[in-house]
């Protein structure tokens, strides 16, 4: 691997030379061959399993202080430059990252807890997580020469790349499952990408997508395959630690569908520990829904698990996780644990936190919630544990879901007698 390039002086996005370069390159999660930081990257050829990003932690240490992060002057994920493998857009127009944590203490009470926090990813620009990633997934593509993005998606992700896209300028291909919620791919078509719906599941839609980038040469935005978007996620962890003062929570819940986003928390929080910046990694709380749980059975039963996915949460629901040995290297390794919830408890844990926080998710952004409420009930969380939960996405891009568990007030005439007297 590459030696690192030499440190000066700061870095600020007018002069993205003087960030301090520390990536090597990939090494595979499976079989650990490594691999140069060149090209665009895929799955391992010997073993078939993903890449990780590779960084030189030892000189970051030297040269990288958490306070000098605290002070970059931009309030967006790429304030972390130094442990991304790429380097920051001049002129990043959608600022990606540096969401709210919100405190929740009267959801906390609820599920009986004393300290829990919100990482609200729904105010993102797309309206979910998945921007983080996409975010880095378009820097690389320009640096590496591509135009042309591919994407296969329940839906958020490619809400995301569509979104991004649009702002970069650069073109979006997107194979989605025909049922996925009707918002994401009215997001899709309206940021002007070039939606493919494929009659079949998201994993249909994943290997379709894979043979046409191959084919026809695209970059391709698909989990698993491209070890930068989980670099893109990391920086969900990083906010966490830098918001929190550096005091890491005890346990982070965490909504999982192919395991990227729980395999990039880790990978972060493990990144900032080995660099001094965080005394220790959360504890990881997996949750998946009951009808979705291939990585919970996988965790269960030690070997790879696929399921035929049916839940409410569109976002998780999938039959072959394509994150699986980062997801459970991240519950195994912070001492973690996984469970599944049942749709009921989704869609109650989506009410009870829109009204006692204000905060409306989909129901794979409450999924972690409700892992939490059933954590707590197991005695896995504390009464007195500070606990983060994940919030990846607005509840807006999914309301027939949400309309599952409303009663509809009857209209009534324009009159004050009338309404006082039989009003609702
Ligand atoms: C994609 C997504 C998840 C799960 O992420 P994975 O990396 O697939 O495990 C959770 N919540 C929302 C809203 C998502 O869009
Ligand atoms: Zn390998």
């Amino acid at each position: 691997m590459k030696k690192s390039k030499p440190l000066t002086t700061g870095w600020d996005l007018s002069a993205t030379k003087d960030i301090p370069q520390a990536w090597l390159g990939y090494r595979c999660v499976g079989c650990s061959r490594e691999f140069p930081p060149e090209g665009t990257p895929t799955t391992c050829p010997d073993c078939g399993d993903n890449l990780d990003a590779v960084y030189d932690l030892p000189y970051l240490k030297r040269h990288v202080s958490r306070d000098r992060v605290a002070v970059q002057p931009f309030r967006h994920h790429w304030r972390y430059a130094p442990l991304l493998p790429v380097s920051p857009p001049p002129d990043p127009v959608l600022a990606v990252g540096a969401t709210p944590l919100i405190a929740a203490p009267r959801l906390a009470t609820a599920l009986g807890l004393s300290h829990l926090w919100l990482k609200d990813d729904s105010r993102q620009p797309s309206g979910s997580l998945k921007d983080r990633a996409s975010d880095l997934a378009l820097r690389h593509a320009h640096i590496t020469g591509h135009h042309h993005l591919i994407a296969a998606s329940t839906g958020n992700a490619a809400a995301s790349l569509a979104c991004l896209g649009a702002a970069a300028g650069k073109q979006v291909t997107i194979l989605a499952p025909a049922t996925a919620p009707r918002a994401k791919q009215v997001q899709i078509l309206i940021y002007g990408a070039r939606l493919i719906p494929v009659k079949g599941s998201y994993d249909t839609a994943f290997d379709l997508s894979l043979a046409l980038s191959r084919r026809q040469h695209l970059y391709c935005r698909n989990t698993g395959i491209n070890p930068v978007l989980t670099e893109g996620k990391k920086t969900v962890a990083l906010e966490i630690g830098e918001q929190l003062a550096w005091r890491v929570p005890d346990v982070v819940a965490v909504p999982v569908g192919d395991g990227c986003i729980l395999g990039a928390v880790y990978k972060g929080f493990q990144e900032a520990r080995d660099l001094g910046w965080v005394d220790r990694v959360p504890r990881l709380l997996a949750v998946q829904a009951a009808g979705s749980d291939a990585v919970v059975s996988s965790w269960e039963q030690d070997h790879p698990v696929e399921v035929q996915a049916r839940t409410v949460a569109d976002s998780i629901a999938v039959n072959r996780p394509r994150d699986l040995t980062k997801a459970l290297r991240a519950i195994r390794a912070s001492e973690g644990r996984a469970l599944r919830v049942t749709d009921a408890d989704i869609l109650e844990a989506q009410q009870l936190c829109a009204r006692t926080t204000g905060l409306f998710g989909e129901p794979a952004a409450v999924t972690a919630l409700a892992g939490c409420r059933q954590a707590r009930q197991l005695g896995w969380i504390g009464p007195d544990d500070r606990v983060v939960c994940l919030f990846t996405g607005t509840g807006l891009k999914d309301i027939p879901a949400a309309e599952q568990q409303l009663s509809w007030p009857r209209a009534v005439p324009p009159d004050l007698d009338t309404l006082l007297r039989d009003g609702p």
